[in-house]
């Protein structure tokens, strides 16, 4: 009797659905896929309505993260298929091509996805499809629950919580050969999608910085976790010095999946690695926020700092997208995510609170242009920070909390190099001089070159008053609504 092989019929094949998850291995949707034993078509879909969109610099890191995945892909005899369009028609052209599949699909939080992948379940299910949906963007799948039934609104028991849990899952393999349907699908040509910037080409400092895709990634991960995660502790408040991991557009990606950050931290460092993987942590955090709350982005977790009188101030915000605010630690981090895509996590907080408390700009406008300039922009991270800072969040640093940016600069930047490095106008400053240059008297100034008003801006505002002022607006979240 002739026994039918299964896996060579067209009838009976897997569809399997890249979305923030561009990568092949440690992926427990595509293994899944990969062990139905069906031939496998391997899909993503450009939709612009899910957040990443040409001129975002997030799709210069996607054009080259899936370059890097279809290359991977063909290097094991399999092909990438890239369609563009609202991902229901691009469902409902599928179903019109191919009488039979399963689909499969690791799930993404963030609110946009959540709707759609309804709508696509329903559609698929309604024409006797199957969808199967994995878990794997999260080190513990499912939402956590307090003792009391309810979800946690604060990082630390949440963090506990986490740990309690915690086990991590066996890392599937890369696969080490795919195997095609003979229906052959179209494909869209990568380079058509016009994900590059080109007039001008805005991006063009991105490629020295950063390797996009998941070879990229995993040599970043192993250099990391192999020289640099010892120091982590004590070197990841300092932007100067290289202590960080720089994971996080390859994580929001999904060129690495959280657990297997995580098993290679404790591999490499074992207890070393817990203060890297409660960062993890954050951003699982972070992924529940805006899972509970979607509208984290648009609206305060609190909802009294929805009253704040914020400032319409378009040059003040011009000069802080710029980097020309006249506080250097302030402008050597946002020319740093002007020219390279990211910016610390310090200066991130730093800024973030000078554009939230100094100019009193309401912080969604903050978002928006990190969602613009950053490689990493991620609905959870970027809108639980913002919030965090702006001190509406869930879990938030009080308002009244108003960083000093020269303070910061003093302590965080001790000798100028971050601000020499991105802010070289002001290179010849010692280290004293360096972080407050209106201190420094005029003459001395332009014997180093530095005109302020001039080769340099002025502060654009002073920052005692500016405190004054922030903190007087506070008090009207405290009034009767
Ligand atoms: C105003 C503001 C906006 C931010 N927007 C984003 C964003 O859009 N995308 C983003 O990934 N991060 C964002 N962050 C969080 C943090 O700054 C970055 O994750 C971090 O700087 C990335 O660098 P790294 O990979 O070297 O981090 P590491 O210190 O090496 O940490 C490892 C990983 O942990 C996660 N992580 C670290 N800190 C946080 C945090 N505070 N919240 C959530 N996850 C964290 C990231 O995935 C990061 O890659 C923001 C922070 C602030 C203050």
């Amino acid at each position: 009797m002739a026994i039918k092989n299964e896996k060579h019929s067209d009838a009976n094949m897997s569809l399997f659905w890249f979305r923030s998850d561009l990568r092949i291995a440690s992926n427990e949707a595509l293994a899944a896929a990969i062990n139905s034993d069906k031939l496998l078509h391997l899909l993503y879909i450009l939709d612009e309505d899910l957040g990443v969109a040409p001129g975002k610099a997030t799709a210069w890191w996607l054009h080259h993260s899936l370059a890097d995945l279809s290359q991977r892909i063909a290097d094991r005899g399999g092909k990438l298929i890239l369609r563009r369009g609202k991902t229901a028609d691009v469902f409902a052209d599928l179903i019109k091509d191919l009488p039979s599949f399963d689909l499969y699909y690791n799930a993404d939080f963030a609110p946009q996805y959540r709707e759609m992948d309804k709508a696509v379940t329903h559609a698929l299910e309604a024409a006797g499809y199957t969808a199967n949906r994995f878990c794997d963007r999260l080190v513990v799948p499912g939402s956590l629950k307090t003792q009391a039934g309810g979800w946690y609104k604060v990082f630390t028991p949440y963090y506990k919580a986490l740990l309690n849990e915690l086990q991590l899952r066996p890392q599937p393999f890369a696969p080490e050969a795919f195997e095609l349907p003979q229906q052959e699908l179209a494909s869209d040509h990568l380079e058509d999608w016009g994900l590059l910037p080109t007039k001008p080409n805005w991006a063009s400092g991105f490629g020295d910085e950063w390797t996009p895709g998941e070879t990229g990634a995993q040599e970043r991960l192993m250099d990391f976790v192999q020289d640099t995660i010892a120091g982590y502790k004590s070197g990841r408040d300092f932007p100067i010095k290289e202590a960080v991991s720089r994971l996080s557009p390859h994580l929001r990606f999904g060129e690495l999946s959280l657990n297997s950050v995580w098993q290679a931290a404790e591999f490499y460092a074992e207890d070393k690695a817990a203060p890297f993987t409660r960062q993890l942590v954050w951003k699982e955090f972070s992924t529940e926020l805006l899972y509970q709350f979607p509208k984290l982005p648009r609206e305060a977790f609190k909802p009294e700092y929805d009253r704040m009188p914020w400032q319409k101030d378009p040059k003040g915000l011009k000069a802080w997208q710029k980097g020309m605010t006249g506080y250097p630690l302030i402008d050597a981090g946002m020319r740093e995510l002007w020219h390279s895509g990211y910016m610390h996590n310090r200066v991130r907080m730093v800024v973030a609170s000078f554009l939230i408390k100094d100019l009193l700009i309401d912080w969604r406008e903050g978002l928006k242009w990190f969602d613009e300039t950053l490689v990493d922009a991620d609905d959870a991270n970027n809108a639980a920070s913002w919030q965090w800072v702006a001190g509406s969040g869930a879990d938030a640093a009080p308002y009244f909390r108003i960083f000093n940016p020269v303070r910061q600069s003093e302590k965080f930047d001790p000798k100028g190099e971050y601000i020499r490095k991105w802010v070289p106008e002001l290179a010849d400053l010692t280290k004293d001089e360096i972080h407050a240059p209106w201190e420094v008297p005029e003459m001395d100034l332009r014997m180093k070159g530095v005109v302020l008003g001039d080769t340099y801006p002025k502060p654009i505002v002073d920052h005692a008053e500016a405190r004054r002022r922030a903190l007087k607006a506070l008090e009207v979240t405290k009034e009767e609504a």
